[in-house]
């Protein structure tokens, strides 16, 4: 940025230190940052005719006031101040709350205008500013900032026209003529004036249009950048597996691995003998078969010499895999234990010491694995299963537990692909897209709570067959504040309904863990044949005879978690079912119900999901690493995103990018983010 635009705010005339303060708060501490903070919205003063605008919408009009202004006063200093305007031929009220002293500037025959929410059936306008005279402000949009304490719109109006006026032709451009051209976009300048001072909506876009490109090109740039730099200087391990063992292990596999699983463990294999890192994602539909190619890999780091860590989410799905890589690995002479928080103090001093030692080749585990006492002879390689569960900062943890191992992060909530190139943009993906043979889509209704007699008839059928069945509720227990469903409410009714003839157990995240285990064992056994649960069975569980599934206000939900609880069932060769009781109320959640029974594709869903409720609810946490953007909008303006992304990878391996003038701004931009000594971003 240029020397002039990194002056302080406080060059400006009219901004004090105290105002100075207040924009601090809110990020902007030179004229550029005062320049790039844009409005959020923009006030459309144009006049418009009455008959047109809809019941509550805003709107501004000239008239000709018809009756002196009558002020009444009620409770304490409120005020109501009332007129008759006459807009065209056409008689309203206009009503102005605390604003008594305009009565002595009002005056009969005078033309005002007023700008308000107009109440179609009272045929009022509820006034929240106005002005003596016409209409002044007839042709422009007015910037509306978001904007913080004893600052005021007009205020921020003021000082960003100040700097525009006096700073503006310092902006320099970002992007090389090229792309201009190419694109037809605006030059920064101008895009920056239009953003806060545009005459239509239509200059609105174009500045918008402009922004947007740079943004997601520069942040591109950056991701990609900081993968090229990682690919070059952090020396990964070169993992020589054994590759005779290797094909012998997956030959005894109880089934042939997949086209796509295929596919991907020749992906993995590639990194881990590579001389870089492995940083790769692995996505893939619940029940796609992600495991199996863990264990694959983590093998291979075994016959190398190394040893492996799997990071998993929650207790239950720890054990799971303990239990399902032991017995997949055991006989091949490979020790894997578990770890999580509930293994016992001597047992786990035992653990630590002999992983330590090398003794054990895999540990499988919680966050425990995190842990500052846990160290590893030799870490070769860190899975982390279902990571979007994770924070940055923990996977960082494992990883930096080994010399730069190679990482594999597991997920089967598939990223929509707009997220995956932001928030994974640094990451090489593998993607299972292939469901192992003779799977049956699980069959998905909708129904309304007041239906549950017949779901319930419906649950009993399939358990006569010999099948289970999953009950899920969003709440453990009753509260006071909402009205669902709760677990242990549930489970007490569901006992008495299915008392004599089947077996009713209750999971939820307060069960200590044994209490968890034996429940779980007990389902897995089918000595329960009913499981009432919160959401702690989402992730992983496998149970392949369990073939229903009725959620409890599944509104509540998102469509991501809606369909991992769904993944629950249809684990078996038999056909099944998940039943969504929902009466949702508005348009959005009825959409989604009806998604659910229409699709069984994850990756549909969650760019659904992503469409429905935006990105930041996505991953629900904000330790996400969603990148903030200050005018794009990563779900709206996909398309630019996407065509920024292959631009920047073309720009990355060009001579061009490295070396011409044309690049110097973005280059110095890269410079300054660190990116390129690797530094990651925030
Ligand atoms: P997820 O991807 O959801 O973690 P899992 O790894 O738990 O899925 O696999 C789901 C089920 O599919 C398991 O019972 C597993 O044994 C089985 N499975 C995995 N791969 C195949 C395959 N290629 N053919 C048949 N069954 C498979
Ligand atoms: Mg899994």
């Amino acid at each position: 940025m240029s020397l002039e635009l990194s002056q302080p705010v406080t060059i400006l005339k009219g901004i004090g230190k105290e105002t100075a303060e207040i924009l601090s708060e809110m990020k902007i501490f030179t004229i550029g940052d005062l320049l790039e903070y844009f409005p959020y919205r923009y006030e459309d003063y144009r006049l418009r005719d009455l008959t047109e605008v809809k019941h509550e919408e805003k709107v501004t009009v000239e008239g000709k006031v018809h009756s002196e202004p009558s002020l009444a006063y009620y409770g304490r200093k409120k005020s109501k101040l009332t007129i008759r305007l006459l807009v065209g031929n056409y008689l309203i009220k206009v009503v102005f709350f605390n604003q008594p002293y305009l009565k002595n500037k009002i005056h009969m025959n005078n033309t005002i205008t007023v700008t308000g929410k107009w109440d179609a059936h009272r045929q009022t306008i509820t006034a929240s500013e106005c002005q003596i005279g016409s209409n002044t402000k007839q042709d422009v949009f007015e910037p509306v900032y978001s904007i913080r304490g004893k600052l005021t719109s007009r205020g921020m109006r003021k000082f960003i026209h100040l700097a525009i006026q006096q700073y503006s032709h310092f902006i320099e451009e970002s992007l090389p003529a090229s792309l201009l051209q190419k694109y037809r976009l605006l030059n920064r300048a101008d895009a920056i004036k239009l953003m806060h001072f545009p005459k239509s909506q239509e200059e609105v876009k174009q500045a918008r249009r402009r922004l947007v490109y740079e943004e997601f090109l520069l942040f591109q740039l950056k991701m990609q950048a900081l993968r090229k730099f990682e690919r070059e200087h952090s020396p990964g391990i070169v993992q020589n597996y054994d590759l005779k063992k290797l094909k012998n292990f997956i030959d005894q596999l109880p089934f042939p691995l997949t086209n796509a699983q295929n596919r991907v463990v020749n992906e993995v294999l590639t990194d881990l003998k590579s001389p870089y890192r492995m940083n790769r994602l692995l996505q893939g539909d619940v029940g796609s078969g992600k495991t199996v190619v863990a264990a694959i890999a983590l093998y291979a780091t075994v016959t190398a010499g190394y040893q492996g860590a799997l990071m998993v989410p929650t207790e239950i799905l720890a054990e799971q895999h303990a239990k399902s890589l032991n017995s997949l690995l055991k006989p091949f002479g490979v020790r894997c234990e578990l770890l999580t928080s509930s293994v016992k103090v001597k047992r786990r001093k035992e653990i630590l010491h002999e992983l330590e030692e090398g003794f054990i080749q895999i540990i499988i585990g919680t966050h425990a694995l995190i842990q500052e006492e846990v160290s590893f002879k030799k870490l070769g390689l860190c899975i982390t299963d279902e990571q979007h569960r994770f924070g940055v900062e923990q996977r960082r943890i494992l990883r930096e537990k080994g010399e730069n191992p190679d990482v594999l992060f597991m997920t089967a909530t598939p990223i929509p692909r707009t997220l995956a190139i932001t928030v994974f943009g640094e990451m090489d993906v593998s993607i299972i897209d292939e469901m192992p043979a003779g799977r049956k889509r699980v069959e998905t209704y909708w129904a309304k709570p007041e239906m549950l007699e017949r779901v319930l008839a419906f649950v009993e059928k399939e358990l006569q067959k010999g099948h289970q069945a999953y009950i899920i509720c969003p709440l453990i227990e009753e509260s006071e504040k909402l009205d669902v469903q709760n677990a242990i409410d549930v489970h007490t009714s569901l006992t008495y309904y299915f008392a004599n003839r089947f077996q009713v157990g209750l999971l939820h995240g307060r069960l200590n863990p044994e209490e968890k285990e034996s429940v779980m064992k007990a389902f897995s056994e089918n000595k329960i044949q009913v499981l009432v649960s919160t959401t702690v069975v989402e992730v992983g569980v496998n149970v392949p005879n369990a073939t229903v599934m009725v959620i409890y206000d599944a509104e509540r939900f998102g469509l991501s978690q809606l369909h991992q609880l769904r993944g629950r069932v249809g684990r078996g060769s038999e056909q099944s079912y998940c039943i969504l009781l929902a009466n949702p109320k508005s348009e959005t959640g009825q959409e989604r119900m009806r998604i659910m029974t229409e699709t069984n594709d994850g990756f549909v869903l969650s760019e659904k999901d992503l469409e429905l409720r935006g990105p930041g609810d996505f991953f629900g946490k904000k330790q996400s690493g969603i990148p903030e953007f200050k005018v794009a909008d990563m779900v709206h303006d996909y398309r630019a995103l996407e065509t920024a992304r292959s631009d920047a990878a073309k720009l990355i391996q060009s001579e061009a990018f490295w070396t011409s003038p044309e690049y110097v701004y973005i280059r110095k931009q890269l410079e300054q983010s660190g990116v390129l000594e690797g530094e990651k971003l925030d």
